[in-house]
């Protein structure tokens, strides 16, 4: 079903944080979230999951922290510099690996957009808005 790559080389905003996940997403999803709203400041989070994934730091290790809000499943690790986030393991060995990190090609679309009930109020039919290719004016 899938041309993705089995390497993913990614790193942070600042670059202090790279690193490499190997494995074969299974899952790609667009999260909606009230939750992944606030941890990217966006409209949702993007991102793909690597079943047994195995993830290495190529650097900054010691720069990335994570966050679980107590009492959910949820999870994020970001760089504790610049705060981009970046690749979490999760409870039996999936790598949670946030697309917009990547510098090689994520290979694949998502699969779906989830939690769309809790979306954002200005997050509707945004493919409608006005495009720019750049920055406009
Ligand atoms: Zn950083
Ligand atoms: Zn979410």
């Amino acid at each position: 079903m899938s041309t993705a790559p089995n390497t993913f080389d990614g790193s942070c905003l600042c670059g202090a944080v790279r690193y490499e996940v190997s494995g074969t997403p299974d899952l790609f999803f667009l999260c909606h979230c009230s939750r992944c709203r606030k941890g990217t400041g966006s409209a949702h989070a993007s991102n793909m999951f690597i079943p047994d994934g195995k993830l290495v730091w190529l650097s900054g290790e010691d720069m990335v922290t994570t966050f679980a809000v107590e009492g959910a499943q949820h999870a994020r690790a970001f760089c504790s510099r610049c705060g981009s986030p970046v690749p979490i393991v999760r409870p039996g060995g999936r790598v949670k690996l946030p697309a917009g990190s990547l510098d090689t090609n994520a290979g694949m679309r998502p699969l779906a957009h989830i939690w769309t009930g809790s979306r954002a109020d200005w997050d509707d039919h945004l493919e409608d808005v006005t495009a720019f290719g750049e920055r406009p004016g």
